[in-house]
């Protein structure tokens, strides 16, 4: 059984990323009344209260999300101002950070009637406290492996499909299982818009994800990266992360920036954010 714990690391500055990232494509998908149907393949716990004795060991979200509440009333972003007050909404005192949402959080948020949701976790520890969480009744909670449910569940019903892959990258072999199902779904469903998460570390071993994307002729992947500081140096371990999205909304890398130049000047110095077409229309 692998033992990865997302609690330990819940608002970090690759969940900043991530959500906010979400965020901005589900605005997008929610201009137009037709169905979404959203799957999310490694869906974790839905919210973390920053008091856990998990979040308390790392205290990773004070490089993350902290800086950004505490700025919270200067940003002048619009995508990252409307961002932090779905944050605040979710903080039963509004004026102090206690809990951080995940993604089922944030999917669930913008769910119509017409929509679907489908949550994948495979550990059963975590999916007992995703079943704690209060969350729309067309939000299924599938106890499985999220890349079979994916296989299983495309093509879909409805006339769109948003998906996000986020998975914790224990296994090595995960980078090739994760490009292999975007390839195969991307076959069934042309147009999904499939958002994939991955960690920079020293190791590199995310270019097998991005190489076997590049070669699988899936065209229109933007891919962005949130710096928290460059490789090397004394700290070990993730030192960026990263975003691709396959079919990405019209505006998304524009929106993205003008929100990344606040947050990279939040997060300090050596912070930076990059976007580029991984692979073009
Ligand atoms: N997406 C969540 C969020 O943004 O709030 C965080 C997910 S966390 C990075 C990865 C989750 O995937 C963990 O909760 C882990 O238990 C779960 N997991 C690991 N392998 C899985 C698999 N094969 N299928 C589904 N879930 C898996």
């Amino acid at each position: 059984m692998l033992s990865y714990q997302h609690a330990y690391h819940a608002g970090n500055f690759a969940d900043v990323h991530k959500h906010l990232t979400l965020y901005a494509v589900q605005d997008h998908l929610l201009r137009k009344k037709s169905a979404v149907t959203y799957i999310d393949t490694h869906a974790g716990r839905g919210l973390y209260p920053l008091a856990a004795k998990e979040a308390l060991k790392l205290q990773e979200h004070r490089e993350g999300i902290d800086p950004l509440w505490q700025a919270r009333a200067q940003v002048s972003d619009p995508l990252l101002a409307e961002w932090l007050s779905h944050v605040a909404s979710v903080q039963p005192d509004a004026a102090r950070l206690s809990h951080y949402p995940g993604s089922p959080w944030w999917l669930a948020r913008g769910l119509r009637e017409q929509d679907a949701l489908r949550l994948c976790e495979l550990h059963p520890g975590e999916h007992a406290e995703l079943d704690t969480q209060a969350l729309p009744e067309a939000a299924v909670r599938v106890y499985g492996d999220g890349l079979e449910e994916l296989e299983r569940r495309v093509p879909v019903k409805t006339p769109r499909l948003c998906v996000l892959i986020d998975p914790s990258f224990e296994l090595k072999t995960e980078y090739q299982a994760v490009a292999d199902s975007v390839v195969q779904a991307m076959e069934k469903a042309r147009h999904a818009v499939i958002m994939i998460w991955y960690p920079l570390l020293p190791s590199g071993a995310h270019h097998t994800l991005l190489e076997t994307l590049k070669g699988s002729g899936v065209r229109k992947i933007w891919q962005s990266e949130l710096f928290l500081r460059e490789p090397g140096g004394e700290r070990h371990g993730m030192y960026a992360s990263g975003m691709l999205v396959v079919n990405p909304p019209w505006g998304l890398d524009e929106r993205m920036r003008s929100a990344m130049r606040e947050i990279t000047a939040l997060l300090g110095n050596e912070s930076r954010f990059d976007a580029r077409w991984l692979v073009e229309e």
